[in-house]
This record gives C-alpha cells, structure tokens and sequence, in this order.
C-alpha cells in the first residue's frame, strides 16, 4: 500500500494508528485492508460506545477503546453498548450469523430444487 492510499482511508493521524496497529485488518471479521478494493472499508470503532466511556470517567479516545472495523462490522454493531471487546465481538458476531441466516432464507431456500435435501444426503 502506498503511503497516500494510507492518508485518504485513515482520517486522521489516529486512525492511521489504530489501522497499523491492528494490522489493517477488522478485528471483527478479518476483512484485509491492506488491498486497494479493502482500505476504504475501514473505520475506526470505539469499542465501548463513547457516551458510555465518559460516564465511567475514562477517555473514550483511549487507544484500548479504539479498533480497526470494516464498515459491514462498524454498521451492524452501531450502538451497542458492549462492556468490552469480547463482549463487542460476541455482538457483531451474532449480528453476522442472524444476517447470513435472513440472506440464506430470503435469496437462496426458494431456489433450492426439491430433490435437494438441505438437511443433507438421507440416512446421515
Ligand atoms: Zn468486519
């Protein structure tokens, strides 16, 4: 990657530390954005929403607070008031299957041909 694609997918000097930090990678799903289609993904999430860093007395520009998260990630966590990353991560990640879930029942099962059992080969 080039040092000006770095400067126009990190918004400020801050991102750009998160981003190396975590390797331009989002610490939720492990989208790589270290390709040109990938770096525009990227976005700086607070962990812990920053309204509720604030009431606990503690910076929520903390770099403990901040990851690297695609916008697919950033976009279905949106406030949830996660207590930590595990917590955060487990939230995203359950956002994740119930939207895989919704997508497959939506767009593939009314597709699937009758002599295909989703269930898998009979006897099994
Ligand atoms: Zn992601």
């Amino acid at each position: 990657m080039k040092a000006w694609e770095l400067k126009r997918s990190a918004k400020s000097k801050r991102d750009l530390a998160v981003f190396i930090r975590d390797g331009f990678q989002c610490v939720y799903c492990g989208h790589d954005g270290r390709t040109f289609e990938g770096w525009c993904h990227l976005e700086v999430d607070h962990v812990v929403p920053k309204h509720l860093v604030k009431r606990g007395g503690e910076a929520p520009e903390h770099p403990d607070n901040l990851v690297t998260a695609c916008m697919s990630c950033n976009s279905l966590k949106g406030q949830y008031k996660a207590k930590n990353f595990k917590d955060a991560n487990a939230e995203v990640l359950r956002l994740r299957t119930q939207m895989r879930e919704k997508v497959w029942a939506l767009e593939f099962e009314p597709h699937l041909p009758d002599t295909i059992d989703p269930r898998g080969p009979k006897g099994k």
